[in-house]
């Protein structure tokens, strides 16, 4: 496995047989789930932890054979009902980016689309091997921030999975993807050690450790598309359905990966 080669990494969000309207777009059925981890079992992908990828990265440490990342997105109940069995079966590390305010619990801004998971669930993904990071304390359009607000949503974000886990989270993903030099130096600063974008591209070492990219998986995506877009073959295609959805709102936003991190 070189340094160069690129890794798939999968973007989830719900799981579930019938989620919330506003989640259902971007969420998996169970037996979807089921079926994507069994290509990624067959076809000889060592799913990681985010933190194992960017530390490999990083040190230049060897990867095992065709790495892949699983990762879900703000914290749904059926990550833990639904994924975690079949994440356990095949042994597959992943990684969860908890919106710590949409969780319930002490720490509840509310605001979260479904239902979300409680502390104790995060705590049984974080035993059974899941790697939790941090998706921001509310949700927020992060580059729409001013510094101040900025700060808070990632420190406070940080703050609270390392009280509820008893150790700080190094990974994070950018609400919908939306990050810019600023948002990426202030997650650094924050404490994190790399961060997850949405660019319906595979990830390369090259893109630095805070605009990493990720392939989206959604409701309509068929079990065909899913094994060209783990291959690195669909992702033109999946960028072009994306752009088609975004349309407007994507223009109006600085190009996402003009920035590039460096592994320090
Ligand atoms: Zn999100």
């Amino acid at each position: 496995m070189s340094a160069t080669s690129a890794v798939p990494i999968l973007m989830y969000h719900a799981v579930g047989p019938d989620p919330a309207p506003a989640t259902l777009g971007l969420s998996v059925t169970p037996e979807a789930f089921a079926a994507q981890m069994e290509v990624v079992a067959e076809r000889g992908f060592t799913p990681l932890t985010t933190a194992a990828l960017a530390t490999a990265w990083r040190t230049g440490a060897p990867l095992p054979a065709r790495p892949l990342l699983v990762t879900f997105d703000d914290g749904y109940e059926g990550v833990h009902r639904y994924a975690l069995p079949v994440l356990a079966k095949h042994s597959f590390a992943s990684t969860v980016f908890v919106s710590t305010g949409w969780l319930p619990g002490r720490h509840t801004t509310g605001g979260a689309l479904d239902t979300m998971l409680d502390w104790g669930q995060v705590r049984e993904l974080a035993d059974a091997g899941t790697e939790i990071g941090g998706h921001s304390h509310t949700h927020p359009q992060l580059d729409q921030l001013d510094a101040a607000r900025l700060r808070f949503e990632t420190l406070r974000c940080r703050e609270i999975v390392g009280e509820e886990l008893g150790a700080a989270p190094v990974s994070f993903a950018y609400p919908y993807g939306y990050s810019s030099r600023r948002v990426r130096r202030t997650v650094r600063e924050a404490g994190f050690t790399q961060a997850l974008a949405v660019g319906n591209a595979l990830a390369r070492r090259r893109q630095g450790p805070y605009a990493l990219e990720r392939v989206t998986v959604r409701r309509s995506t068929g079990i065909g598309e899913f094994t060209r877009l783990v291959e690195g073959r669909a992702v033109a295609r999946n960028f072009a359905a994306d752009r088609a959805m975004t349309k407007g709102y994507a223009i109006a936003r600085r190009a996402r990966g003009a920035v590039r991190g460096h592994w320090i």
